[in-house]
This record gives C-alpha cells, structure tokens and sequence, in this order.
C-alpha cells in the first residue's frame, strides 16, 4: 500500500543542465522532506523561449497541503519561542547561501519564467536585502504600554499568526515568495509555500538553500500544484492562521471567501491598469525610456505595468515618435541570448491572452506600434512585440482590463481635473507614475490618484523598506516597509492589576452577574 511507503529522499534532485536545458527529478519540500505527489501525478513545467519541457513537477493536492499545513503546525510554537536573534541569525545564513548560489537560482528563475538572464541575476543578488531586512526587525517589534485608571498596568505583544500560507504567481516567483516570507519567519510564523505552476521550480531551489542553511524541519515547506487543487486546499486549510496571495483579483476574491471560512487573515496583492501620466513640461527622452520599463518590464508581466499612457496633447506626437525610434531597437528574444532586452510572456496561454487583446485593440484604437509576434518566436517561443495602440478611448477594453503583456494604451489629454477623473475611474488602485518638472501639478496628482503607490520622475524598483500594495480591487494590507508587520502578527493585549488587595478597587467586583 503507498501509504506505508516512505518515498522520501534525504536531498532534492533539482540539476539544471543548460546544454539540454532540462531539469532533473522535481520533488516538493515537506516537513524537512523531499517528496513526490502522494497521488504520484506530475505536470510539466516549461521553458517559454522554446516552448519545450524542462520537468516534470508534482502535482500536490489537499493530501500533500495537510502533510504540509500539519509539519509546520507541529513546530510553530517552538518556532515562534525561539529567540528571535537564533531566528535572525538563520535568516542572514540564509542570505549568504543564496549569494553563494546567485547564478544557479538565476538560470532556473530564467529558464522557467522567461526573465532574461541578466535580470534574473539582478533580482536573485537583490533578494538578501529582504532577508536581512526583516532579520533586522525581528527583535525590534514590539508591542505597547496602554496607561489605563487605577493601580492597573496594561501592554501588548505582537504574537505570530502560526501557520501561513504564501501562494505565488508566476510573474516574479522568487522575489514575491520572498518578500512575503521573509517577514513570516522573521516574526515567528510557520511557513506553506504554494508556487505557480508555471514557475515552480525556483521555489524548489530556494528550499534547497533553506535547508542548507540550517532552518528546523517544518518551519518552511513548499508544495507544488495547481491552483484550484493545491492552491484552493490550502487556502482553505483551517489550521492556516494567514495567507498571503499574490496574484490576480479574481482569483484574490476567490481566496478570500476561502479565508473567510475559518476566519484566517489575508493579505491581498492583486493586480492593476496603472496610469503612467506624462506632463507637457516633463524631460522627454527620460520619461520615454521609463515609459516603456513601464509597459514592457518582464514583457509587460508587472503588476504595476503602466498600461494607460496619459500624455499631454502638446508633447504627444513628439513622444511618441521618440517612442517608436526606441522600440525599433529593443531586441526581443532568447533570455539566454546577452543582447536581448525583453524576452518571451511565460506561456502559451499568456500569450494568446495577451494577442487577443491585441486583436480587441484593432478594433477599438489606432496601432502605432508593433502588434505582431516578433522573428524569435519563430523558434516556437512565446514572443509579442512591443505593442502601442494610440487614441485609445478611456473606457475602451484596452484602457480598463489588465492585459499582462507588452501593450499600452495611449490616451492623450489636456485639462488636469478630466486627467485625475479619467485616471480614477478604474476599478484598480495599485501604482501610477508623473512625469513632470511642475511640482504643483505633480503633487496634486500625487495627492489625488486612487493609488497605492505614486512615483514622480522615478520608474519601479521595489525595495524591502517600502511598503507595496494597492487600493481598491488591486488588494489590501501591505507587502514591504514596517508596514508589513500587521500581516503577520496578531495583536495580544496583557492585563495586570497592582493592587495588593485587587478586590478592594476592583471596578468589575461591583457588576451584576
Ligand atoms: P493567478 O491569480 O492566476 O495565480 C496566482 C496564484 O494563485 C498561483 O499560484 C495559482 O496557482 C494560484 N491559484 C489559482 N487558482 C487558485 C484558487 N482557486 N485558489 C487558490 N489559489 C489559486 O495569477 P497569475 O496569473 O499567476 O499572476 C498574474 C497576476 O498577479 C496579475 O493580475 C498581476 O497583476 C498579479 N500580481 C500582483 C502583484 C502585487 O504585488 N500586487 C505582484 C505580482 C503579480
């Protein structure tokens, strides 16, 4: 019977090999263990530069989450007793056996996601800093002293929630995994990762590294599935005190009525149309070039993409003709190839997602630029040119739904009241970006978008400091920034009364049963 089967093995077998660019036997981490799926399913995992198979993955489901949500329950009260300097200290070891692995964790990230290889090595040097951040607050959050009436004295504690959840989207799969759980297990909580699966296998070897550095058995575990079987379940789970989705709104609704069922909290990171606004007096080859960070970061798969070009009605045709010079030259290919600047969207269902909304724009804009798939994806990779529709109206399809690829939508403009209506009539709030040399105007912008976060002549570069998060249907809570401690703590407040003889000034003595 496989249930009595111990099918574990002491280490992971993930080896990347780039001369076939395959991967070798995936296995999920639980409990300290490498593991198959308890059902023995698997799913491929692909490279989108090709197209072709770099693994098989375990197809986890709820009986995986159990074992999972189960080993990190076991060893959360121990975990969350531990001194939070041996917690720290783990942390930071973690951190220096990340940088001795950078470029092994940056070929899987690239091979798997489509990040090019330069990319993916800037955001796996980068993610230490969030480690070593919130190792940095683990013995600095604290709670308060409350001055109440009488002989009395009353504090708080910030406790860990116990078990949370991590589930990750596919987009930034090692930065996003981190940012959350960094500030988990900094601050005592016990930790189920459930990766996407289109971009499970860095997650993997990260645990490798997680194990390497020392952390108890439990305390981290990764469980590889699918979204409406792994995902759900875990969501789900009621031993799950805390979950952290990422990803998009719809699916972010469906987490929380799962969340609701057994009352956990939640943090919501979801997705966005974020207006990129450029104002007639900004410097133009500047806001050009952050413009199409804007829309064409990771082939426009950004959360904060600037995907509703705002521009003044006196600069537009300028910028735009700067624009379209700029993007002739960007080269569009294999991740691996040192010369490519934007590589492939991480799927072939991506990519026929986002040339749908291409055909849509069509019909409802003027194409200016691009529009086509690009000469690489000959070679059977998930390739879209850079893509600009021009006139676009503020309510067309284009201008309101989150396409997640390499399009902008370019509305032009020229009355700032109509700009800040048109801007906020979204039923997103996560990030917007000015461009100007007017403070005024800028700062008015700054002060009345509907937006979790407002750049002014500065493109995204997320750090550990800042906290991120949206308004509206782009999420609630905060990722990042000290902020993030009230996601994963909860409050407990600590009475005490003073008086020798409490009785004699007790005020509760005197209440009627
Ligand atoms: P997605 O919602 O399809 O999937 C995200 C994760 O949820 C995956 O791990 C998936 O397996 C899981 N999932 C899917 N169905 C589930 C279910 N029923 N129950 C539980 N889990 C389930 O998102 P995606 O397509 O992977 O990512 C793109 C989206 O993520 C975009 O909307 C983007 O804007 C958003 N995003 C937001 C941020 C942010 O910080 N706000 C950052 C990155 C990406």
């Amino acid at each position: 019977m496989t249930q009595d089967l111990d099918l574990s093995t002491t280490s992971s077998n993930l080896q990347l090999d780039m001369t076939t660019r395959r991967v070798g036997e995936a296995s999920m981490y639980i409990d300290g263990k490498w593991l198959p799926s308890t059902s023995g399913e698997t799913f491929a995992t692909v490279d989108p530069n090709t197209g072709a198979e770099i693994a098989q993955v375990p197809r986890g489901d709820s009986t995986d989450v159990n074992k999972a949500v189960e080993a990190a329950a076991r060893v959360a009260v121990e975990w969350q007793f531990t001194d939070a300097i041996t917690r720290a200290g783990l942390l930071r070891r973690l951190a220096a056996v990340i940088t001795e692995h950078t470029e092994e964790l940056a070929q899987i990230e690239a091979l798997d996601s489509g990040h090019y290889i330069a990319k993916a090595r800037d955001l796996v040097a980068a993610m230490p800093l969030w480690l070593e951040y919130w190792a940095g607050a683990a013995d600095k959050v604290n709670g308060r002293s409350i001055t109440v009436p009488g002989n009395k004295f009353s504090f708080t504690v910030l406790e860990p929630l116990g078990v949370t959840a991590h589930i990750v989207p596919w987009n930034y799969p090692l930065l996003v995994m981190v940012r959350s759980i960094a500030p988990a297990l900094a601050l005592g909580n016990t930790c189920v990762v459930k990766p996407a699966e289109d971009t499970s296998l860095s997650a993997l070897k990260f645990a490798e590294l997680v194990e390497e550095a020392g952390f108890p058995a439990g305390v981290f575990n990764v469980v590889t599935g699918l979204g409406a079987e792994a995902g759900a379940a875990l969501a789900a789970h009621p031993e799950v005190r805390g979950i952290t989705f990422t990803g998009s709104t719809e699916t972010g609704r469906l987490v929380g009525k799962l969340a609701a069922e057994h009352v956990a909290q939640v943090n919501l990171e979801l997705g966005g149309k974020s207006p990129f606004i450029v104002l007639p007096d900004a410097r133009l080859d500047d806001a050009v070039e952050a413009a199409i960070q804007g829309f064409c970061s990771h082939a426009g798969q950004i959360c904060t993409a600037g995907s509703r070009l705002f521009l003044h009605e006196d600069i537009a045709e300028d910028f735009l003709v700067r624009m379209e010079a700029r993007l002739a030259n960007t080269k569009v290919g294999d991740g691996f190839d040192p010369s490519t600047e934007m590589g492939p969207l991480v799927s072939k269902k991506q990519m026929e997602r986002v040339l749908s909304y291409i055909d849509i724009g069509k019909s409802e804009a003027t194409l200016r630029i691009g529009g086509s798939r690009p000469k690489a994806a000959d070679g059977g990779g998930y390739f879209v040119e850079p893509t600009v529709f021009d006139n676009v109206s503020p309510n067309a399809r284009i201008a309101t739904e989150e396409i997640f690829g390499p399009v902008t939508a370019v509305i032009r403009w020229n009355d700032l009241d109509t700009l800040i209506e048109q801007c906020n009539a979204s039923d997103y709030g996560l990030f917007a970006v000015v461009w100007g040399q007017d403070i005024t105007q800028a700062m008015t912008l700054a002060r009345r978008l509907q937006s979790g976060n407002v750049l002014i002549n500065d493109w995204f570069g997320e750090l550990p400091m800042v906290p991120h998060g949206g308004h509206k249907q782009s999420g609630n809570g905060r990722e990042e920034g000290l902020e993030a401690v009230h996601g994963y703590t909860q409050v407990k407040h600590i009475g005490i009364s003073l008086d020798p003889n409490p009785r004699d000034s007790a005020d509760w003595i005197q209440a009627p049963l």
